[in-house]
């Protein structure tokens, strides 16, 4: 699916990778989060501090794990990256945390999903920088006091609502990542373009940034279909027509929405009479996940404003009704 802001898979990992900025300045969008960051790392380095514990939450796709990697950098660190689902027993955590040096910084991607007993483990080694570890089991088993390097923990978060308060509550400083504007979008794709050294006419940029949903991991992916699909029909250069051909053969509309976005917002319509409905029952009629559905397709269709959310569940607007071309909900006392 081109719109999920999970990579697809090892290959679009590189890719991915090969696109990261490094540095802040190279980073474009999110300023709020940018100045602040900035200053702290400047004030960190300036104290010869590792910089403090750090969350990044929002909708895949939106510069999370880059923003680890570029804090890394610019604090002059080493990186070590894991995920919650990766860290299953207390003793997974403790091969990382042994390793660490001071200032480094330990990426944990999606910790919502870190089991209870791994993160009751991390809040001393957060707080306090030790932890208490048990080797051996039965008879054998002692707890040995084991202190740490003072580091820096960088976790990402699609829903920051997922984690638990104590989690949250250990971080120093926390930063939502919002979508990104079409004019920052088509920044990133010339930055994108420029890389792959791409030919590419006036504002087919542009046009792609429309149709990405405000999300950077989504831009570089259909550059790269547009770019295939230039070279085998074109002579490789990016004209208009390539861009809407390209775009056309991927089911993307002139929103920027795919085929699983009009089928969420057809199905609350058709199925639920434009809702109100609950997520479950969504998810059980497109056969999809309700994770996806929460994490990658609802966050832009409401903050385009073709969905709602109430306390009854997910209500469709007039707006997408008038997109899909379907008529408006009939009144029921008309
Ligand atoms: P997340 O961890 O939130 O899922 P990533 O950090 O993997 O997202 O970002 C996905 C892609 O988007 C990366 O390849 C990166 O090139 C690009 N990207 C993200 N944020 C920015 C940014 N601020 N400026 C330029 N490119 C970005």
């Amino acid at each position: 699916r081109v719109i999920s802001g999970q990579p697809l898979n090892e290959a679009e990992e590189v890719f991915t990778s090969s696109l990261r900025p490094q540095h802040l300045d190279e980073c474009i969008g999110q300023p709020n989060i940018r100045e602040k960051i900035a200053i702290a790392i400047q004030a960190a380095r300036q104290r010869s501090e590792p910089l403090e514990h750090v969350l990044f939450y929002g909708p895949p796709g939106l510069g999370k794990t880059t923003l680890a990697h570029v804090v890394a950098n610019e604090m002059g660190a080493k990186i070590r990256c894991s995920s919650g689902p990766a860290l299953v027993k207390a003793g997974d955590v403790m091969g990382l945390l042994s390793s660490v040096n001071t200032g480094d910084v330990l990426f944990i991607d999606e910790i919502h999903r870190l089991s209870t007993p791994v993160e009751e483990f991390i809040y001393p080694a957060m707080e306090d920088f030790k932890v208490d570890y048990t080797v051996d089991s039965g008879l054998h088993a002692k707890t040995i006091n084991f202190p740490l390097k003072r580091f820096t923990l960088v976790g990402a978060t699609t829903r920051a609502g997922l984690l638990s308060a104590p989690l949250r509550s250990r971080f120093g400083m926390l930063y939502h990542l919002d979508f990104y504007s079409t004019p920052e979008l088509t920044e990133i794709l010339a930055r994108s373009a420029r890389l792959l050294k791409l030919d590419c006419q006036d504002g087919t940029l542009e046009l792609i940034a429309s149709r990405s949903r405000g999300t950077p991991r989504i831009a570089n992916r259909l550059l790269k279909r547009v770019r295939d699909y230039a070279q085998v029909k074109g002579s490789g250069v990016l004209s208009t027509d390539i861009v809407e051909n390209a775009l056309k053969m991927e089911q993307i509309d002139a929103l920027g929405l795919d085929p699983l976005d009009r089928a969420f917002l057809k199905a609350l319509v058709t199925v639920y009479d434009g809702g109100p409905a609950g997520i479950e029952a969504i998810a059980a009629t497109l056969g999809e996940e309700r994770d996806t559905l929460e994490d990658v397709v609802e966050p832009y269709l409401l903050q385009i404003g073709f969905v709602r959310r109430t306390k009854r569940g997910r209500e469709v607007t007039p707006q997408a009704r008038d997109h899909l071309g379907l008529a408006p909900k009939k009144g029921k006392h008309p």
